[in-house]
């Protein structure tokens, strides 16, 4: 087996130069490898022999390798990254907008891409819908492994350091059950030297750990959240989530009221419809009774099939109807397009596909 070595992705540039003797060469190295995109230390021009073999004697540089990549016909790529321990996890890249090019050919603005990561291999939570969940808890990623997932999805894809990406924290695992390697990794993100993704365009999506969401609000890192509510009622919430038995409903909004929240911004609240189960008139209500005080949005999403799952698709006209009340009764609300459909880009599934020929 190989030895697991850290990732030059681990450090902040700070970090980088307690390590790297003399601290300007850290400069060099983060600029190597967040706006050049090596694949090698020996790729580095202008760093000394010596320090290269000292980095590849102590460091790895990216420490994922892409293993399958599938790619959806609305441009949703799913990719299946292998870690240095042969564990595997899932990251997705997402299209959000097509680029728009005037009359005369001149380009008005450039395609918006978001890049969905996974923080954890598996997940503790356990919720009823979720095909990751169905294989347990391995381990936390570290925070080298998170930023390396948005570097190699922005190399794959020939997306210049310097071009704007959402970052959403919302692929395999619960974030805020890593949140140590997490918070550094948003940090590490938001380095100007590196590919400076302000806090603003990363959030945090959580199944709705309260004591953590209170943690997050004080680290005051600036990232904004989302919270995958998918039920009004906590006898519901704790069948499809069996971790709102310790944090329910209304543990859940009372750390949102206390969450700092950018004046400008909205709270996500992350709605799973499914058929029969929380697609009433009666849900919408009680959900309208819930946010009242919150500046916030809904995202309805349809729930995505897989085998072997008891639930179901909801009808198109039961998704409308619950939108417009809750736009009727002024919550902002949209359907989530169900991205990546044909090639299941729910959390979790190309691995479990892949699962088999990975062993
Ligand atoms: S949906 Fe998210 S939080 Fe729930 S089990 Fe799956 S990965 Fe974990």
């Amino acid at each position: 087996m190989n030895t697991i070595k850290p990732s030059i992705l681990d450090f902040t540039q700070e970090e980088l130069k307690e390590q790297i003797k003399p601290a300007f060469r850290a400069k060099q190295i983060f600029g190597w490898t967040y706006h050049n995109y090596v694949e090698s230390f020996d790729e580095m021009a202008n760093i000394p022999k010596s320090l290269k073999s000292e980095l590849n004697e102590k460091y790895i540089l990216n420490p994922l390798k892409i293993v399958r990549k599938e790619e959806s016909s609305d441009g949703t790529i799913k990719y299946l990254f292998e870690l240095q321990d042969g564990k595997t996890v899932e990251s997705v890249w997402l299209k959000m907008k097509d680029e728009e090019i005037d009359c005369n050919g001149n380009l008005i603005h450039e395609a918006k891409y978001t890049v969905c990561v996974s923080t954890q291999v598996g997940c503790k939570v356990g919720c009823a819908f979720c095909l990751t969940a169905k294989g347990g808890f391995t381990r936390d990623l570290t925070s080298g492994e998170i930023v390396a997932q948005v570097l190699s999805l922005k190399k794959d894809n020939n997306h210049k350091h310097n071009r704007k990406i959402n970052i959403v924290y919302m692929g395999m695992g619960e974030p805020l059950d890593n949140l140590e390697n997490l918070s550094k990794a948003i940090k590490i993100f938001k380095e100007e030297e590196g590919l400076a993704i302000s806090s603003k365009r990363q959030t945090v999506s959580t199944s709705g750990l309260s004591n953590k969401i209170d943690k997050l609000g004080e680290m005051d890192l600036g990232v904004h959240i989302a919270i995958s509510l998918h039920a009004v009622d906590d006898k519901l919430r704790s069948e499809l989530i069996p971790m709102n038995k310790a944090h329910n409903i209304a543990s859940i909004i009372d750390a949102v009221k206390r969450f700092p929240i950018d004046t400008r911004k909205r709270v996500m609240f992350e709605y799973l419809v499914i058929k029969n189960k929380n697609d009433d008139l009666a849900s919408a209500k009680k959900l309208v009774k819930l946010l009242n005080g919150i500046k916030a949005k809904v995202n309805l999403i349809y729930f995505n099939p897989y085998p072997e799952t008891p639930y179901d698709r909801p009808d198109k006209e039961d998704m409308i109807n619950f939108q417009e009340y809750l736009i009727n009764h002024g919550l902002l609300c949209t359907i989530r397009d169900s991205k990546g459909i044909d090639i299941s880009a729910a959390c979790g599934q190309l691995k479990e596909k892949d699962k088999n020929s990975l062993k």
